[in-house]
């Protein structure tokens, strides 16, 4: 017996099957995949990963969307799902829901100056963005402020190399490096004029006197753009899970915020 098409039960939320192709240890608890799924996405958007009989977690895109077929994460094990995933190997089949998320505003930023600013685990998401831009050439100017604790817990080390040739980045370590202190310490090297887009993604306490500093050297608050991170479960605005300041899901209205709209949020 045929059904009409409109009982087929098409659930587009249902995690889609997916091999990892690769993975190794970035450092003791950090690990870079790459999984083979073609997805279609924007950068500063993320995908929920299933891991059967275990749970579900929140991750966000770290490749470029221009690179199809497959797409990367980096994960930090924190807990059980992702120390789970942490064991897991080439070869092991994962499930994937998603892309979720507005993403970063890239339609507003083709030409203009842009500034990055990531601490830890907050060059993730900026990193898609970051290969994207210097890929398409989308930039007037690109400077990519990155805080570490030290030398050992920054990522992508050997690609900041070749973002070198296109960006001008400066790094700071808690511990060890030239610029010792916190990132949000160093906003006034990139030397702001006050027209830039600026992206910020890290830690939530570096929100805030990263956006003083940007809006005294005279950047809008509605061009300043933060990541923010929040306990997510079903990532499509159901659980209520990620409600943030009382009004903004934080999975489907964000993960990615103005400040104007962050400051409305947490005042
Ligand atoms: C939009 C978004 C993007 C994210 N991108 C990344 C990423 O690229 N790489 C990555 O490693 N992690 C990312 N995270 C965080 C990741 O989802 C959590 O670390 C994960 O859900 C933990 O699951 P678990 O079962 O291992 O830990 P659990 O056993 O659930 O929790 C263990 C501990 O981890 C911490 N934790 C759990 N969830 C979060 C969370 N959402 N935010 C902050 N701390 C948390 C808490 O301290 C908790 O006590 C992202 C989260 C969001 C919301």
């Amino acid at each position: 017996m045929t059904f009409p098409f409109y009982f087929v039960n098409i659930n587009h939320q249902k995690p889609k099957k997916a091999e990892i192709i690769d993975c190794y240890e970035i450092s003791y608890d950090k690990k870079f995949y790459k999984i083979k799924a073609p997805l279609d996405f924007k950068p500063g958007q993320f995908v929920e990963i299933s891991l059967a009989g275990i749970g579900e977690f929140p991750v966000s895109i770290a490749s470029p969307p221009s690179t199809k077929d497959y797409f990367e994460i980096c994960i930090k094990k924190v807990g059980r799902a992702t120390s789970y995933l942490y064991r897991m190997k080439e070869g092991d089949f994962i499930g994937v829901r998603g892309p979720y998320g507005n993403g970063f505003p890239v339609e507003k930023i083709i030409g203009k100056k842009i500034i990055i600013i990531a601490g830890g685990i907050g060059i993730i998401p900026l990193r898609s963005f970051i290969k994207e831009t210097i890929m398409q050439k989308w930039h007037a100017s690109l400077k990519i402020l990155y805080g570490a604790r030290d030398p050992q817990n920054m990522l992508f080390r050997d690609e900041i190399r070749d973002w070198k040739k296109h960006a001008e980045v400066i790094e700071v370590f808690e511990r060890g490096g030239e610029r010792r202190g916190l990132v949000s310490e160093f906003v006034g090297e990139a030397d702001i004029t006050g027209d830039e887009y600026v992206f910020v993604c890290g830690p939530p306490a570096m929100f805030k006197p990263v956006g003083e500093k940007l809006i005294e050297k005279g950047v809008d608050k509605k061009n300043i753009f933060l990541s923010v991170e929040r306990k997510m479960r079903c990532g499509i605005g159901k659980c209520g899970h990620c409600i943030f300041g009382g009004r903004y899901y934080t999975c489907i209205d964000g993960p990615v915020f103005s400040y104007e709209n962050f400051l409305h949020a947490i005042l």
